[in-house]
């Protein structure tokens, strides 16, 4: 059900305790039983329009997303109609007013990244680049025809969207970036633009490529929307960076310009320096601290069930040895903890409240206790830890990408300490 027909529904009909009903909650009658999938209770916290998007996603996600995850995975194939879908759904840029977007809160659309990466943090990265870094940077910088040009069709799936950033010598450090943009020498009114950019999640796919480089007159870093229709034959090419061990049911690839034209009209005009692209990235960071924690919660549901059937010793289910119930009471308190500290983030970031050490906070704090518990659950399946069909493997590899990309774990922990001490320990 797509989420605007889902939010009306939510305001006219759908009350908390129904809602709660149909998501299989027991909060509503028992408040104070213990829920090993929900140990705080945090359901409890979102309205009933933030239920009804839940609710959209996760009927999608487990329904349409779940059944095709080992084939992309194993064939490292992504399926591009997927972002159709979730167009259709209102998945993509939720949070913006307008353009036939939903317009629905930060803790709704964080809840959309959670309920997608359950599945896959692929799926969720293709998504979040869709939504955070590519709509947007239109939505906050653009102008009111680069809006009417892009992002409807964006929303709906329609054009895929990628963001470059990093390039081959520039990761961590940005602010270096060697890609240049200048006066094109013979069109008038058009920049070239000049450099490389690699692992650029969706790149391959794109119709629109938002490109930051240098502008030569000035030095200043700029934000360009590159539309590969219109770019000569030569002057773009995206190839694939093939043969990934995480984040396999995803697209990923370089972006490769070679003196392309790009219109003037196309740069974004009022945004100068590394405020724009870290703009995006919070907000892109914001949604991958809720989507972790989906993965982490999907493979304690699945160590869980896992634990009790599987025998060992006296034909005693592993799920009764301590050290199994140690590694799952972990990671469900890390799962928890997780949760009520994006909730609060996301919270305050629609009051305008937000600090973006917070984000860095909850990104590198959510990833990092992902991926740790996720290893960690990954012991209880013996052997069978190695069989995708058992998925853990595939959480644990996709979750050290998501621990890398956006800002290294390490990288956050300089900025918390930057925030901290007053001293930078970056160069
Ligand atoms: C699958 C995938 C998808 C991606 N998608 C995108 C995308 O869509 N768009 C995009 O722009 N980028 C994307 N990235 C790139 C990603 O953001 C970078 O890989 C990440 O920022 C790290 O940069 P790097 O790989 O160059 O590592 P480096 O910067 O070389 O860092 C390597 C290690 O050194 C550490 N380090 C670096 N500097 C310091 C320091 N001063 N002090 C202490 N430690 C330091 C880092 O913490 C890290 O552990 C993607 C990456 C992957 C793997």
């Amino acid at each position: 059900m797509p989420i605007r027909i889902a939010l009306r529904q939510a305001s006219r009909q759908i009350t908390r305790r129904r809602l709660a009903t149909e998501l299989g909650r027991r909060y509503a009658s028992t408040p104070s039983t213990f829920q090993w999938d929900d140990p705080l209770n945090s359901q409890s916290l979102f309205t009933d329009e933030e239920l009804a998007v839940q609710e959209t996603a996760r009927s999608y996600c487990q329904e349409q997303l779940l059944p095709r995850v080992l084939d992309a995975y194993r064939n490292e194939h992504y399926h591009r109609e997927i972002l159709t879908e979730m167009g259709e759904l209102g998945l993509l840029g939720p949070t913006i007013q307008g353009y036939g977007c939903a317009g629905v809160s930060s803790i709704a659309s964080g809840l959309i990244t959670r309920e997608v990466e359950r599945v896959d943090s692929g799926y969720r990265s293709g998504m979040s680049v869709q939504s955070s870094l590519v709509m947007g940077p239109i939505d906050e910088f653009g102008t009111k025809e680069q809006k009417d040009r892009w992002l409807e069709k964006l929303g709906q799936g329609k054009l895929v969207g990628c963001f470059g950033l990093t390039e081959p010598n520039h990761g961590s450090d940005p602010g270096s970036m060697e890609t240049t943009a200048k006066p094109h020498p013979s069109k008038e009114g058009y920049y070239s633009l000049s450099g490389a950019k690699t692992w650029i999640t969706n790149s391959p796919i794109a119709d629109v490529l938002v490109v930051w480089a240098k502008l030569q007159e000035t030095g200043k870093i700029k934000g360009f929307v590159i539309e590969r229709d219109q770019c000569p034959a030569g002057t773009l090419e995206t190839p694939p960076l093939k043969n990934k061990n995480g984040l396999r049911a995803s697209i990923t690839g370089m972006i490769q310009l070679d003196e392309c034209p790009v219109p003037k009209e196309n740069m974004f005009p009022d945004v100068e320096g590394l405020r724009g692209p870290f703009a995006c990235l919070n907000s892109a960071r914001y949604g991958i601290a809720w989507g972790v924690m989906g993965a982490l919660e999907d493979a304690i549901a699945r160590t869980r069930t896992y634990a009790l059937e599987r025998r060992q010793f006296k034909n005693n289910p592993i799920a009764k040895y301590q050290l199994v119930q140690k590694k799952l009471a972990d990671a469900c308190t890390d799962a928890a903890y997780g949760i009520q500290a994006a909730y609060q983030v996301g919270r305050l970031k629609d009051e305008g409240k937000i600090a973006p050490e917070m984000i860095s906070m909850i990104k590198r704090q959510n990833c990092d206790r992902a991926l740790i518990n996720c290893r960690h659950l990954q012991e209880v399946f013996g052997g069978n830890a190695v069989s995708d069909e058992y998925h853990i493997g595939r959480h644990v590899a996709n979750l050290f990408v998501t621990q890398t990309y956006e800002g290294q774990s390490d990288i956050h922990a300089l900025i918390l300490g930057r925030a901290i001490t007053g001293l930078q320990a970056f160069v």
